[in-house]
């Protein structure tokens, strides 16, 4: 059986859609499924709905969070509650093509055990927002040591790897996370198709958010180019105290006024930058150590099951 986790955010128009686009798939291509709606705290009838619809259809969980947790969280609630012998996660939008799950399901049949959904095009974006992604995914495929450009959480996941991450405690990147497990994998190629309703849930500032936080869990390098800007100034204040000393042997002490301010004020912003940084990862670790759960689920519709 092939689960499909949708998370939903604010997406009442988009429920049935979504639904019956992906249902009418699996009916005529033979494939058995079940739906796993994920409401991450949305304050419309977004829930409201995935009840009505549990109770017409058959096989469709609803969870229902206590207030907004992000999609991350909500893509763990959902591959919690998978009971399929592999699952894909698909955006509530239509902006990932449902028919590419069959593409994936076929792929699966073949034995591969994570297929990967890559943007071909990344769809209407404004230029801001497509400049942004772009340097994101350079830096952290850079840092994470694996290409996760064009990637995105639209895939399909086998059981087993569905497993292991259910089992890991951390706060992940969902997309990345996939990624570092290892596993046979193979990718299918779609085009981002234009958002069928509502609009999109992220703003600037949370994405900008989202990119550090994702940035820091999969890397420590920030905090390494701390101790090399410090080598830096160790260097440049060395030369600055020769030229000092010299100046002070020659007579021209007093002149060195300036140099001193700026020499000042560049060590005193480095090491501001340097406690910030610092400062982001113990906040990190604090957040990890803490052991709250990633989501709090507050309510779950009654499943109906196919005998
Ligand atoms: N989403 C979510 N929680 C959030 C934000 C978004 O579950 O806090 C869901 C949303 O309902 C949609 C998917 O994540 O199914 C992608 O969101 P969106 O379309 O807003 O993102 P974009 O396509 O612009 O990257
Ligand atoms: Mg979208």
């Amino acid at each position: 059986m092939l689960s499909v986790i949708i998370p939903a955010y604010n997406e009442e128009k988009c429920i049935r859609r979504v639904h019956s686009a992906i249902h009418s798939l699996l009916v005529e291509n033979n494939i058995e499924g079940e739906f796993i709606f994920v409401d991450d705290g949305s304050s419309d009838q977004t829930y409201n709905i995935i009840n009505e619809l549990s109770l017409e259809e058959e096989n469709i969980v609803g969870l229902h969070f206590s207030r907004n947790f992000g999609k991350e969280s909500a893509i763990s609630a959902g591959l919690a509650a998978v009971s399929g012998d592999c699952a894909v996660v698909i955006d509530c939008d239509l902006q990932h093509p449902p028919e590419k799950i069959i593409e994936m399901y076929r792929l699966w049949e073949q034995g591969y055990e994570i297929v990967e959904g890559i943007k071909k095009e990344r769809g209407q974006e404004k230029k801001m927002h497509s400049i942004g992604a772009k340097f994101f995914y350079s830096v952290i495929s850079r840092m994470a040591g694996f290409d996760m450009s064009n990637s995105s959480d639209f895939k399909l996941l086998d059981r087993k790897v569905i497993d292991v991450l259910n089992k890991m405690p951390e706060r992940g990147f969902f997309r990345a996370i996939s990624y570092w497990v290892g596993y046979n994998k193979t990718s299918v190629e779609y085009d981002v198709a234009e958002r069928v309703d509502g609009e999109s849930k992220w703003s600037a500032a949370g994405l900008v958010k989202y990119a550090l936080s994702n940035i820091s869990s999969y890397s420590t390098a920030p905090m390494q180019t701390v101790t090399l800007l410090g080598f830096v100034m160790l260097m440049i204040s060395v030369i600055f105290g020769i030229w000092a000393l010299i100046d002070k042997i020659v007579g021209r002490a007093l002149e060195g006024m300036t140099t001193v301010i700026i020499i000042t004020i560049f060590i005193g912003s480095i090491i501001m930058i340097s406690l910030g940084i610092i400062g982001y990862y113990i906040a990190r670790i604090y957040e990890e150590i803490k052991g709250r759960p990633k989501y709090i689920i507050s309510s779950t519709t009654k499943s109906i099951k196919k005998e």
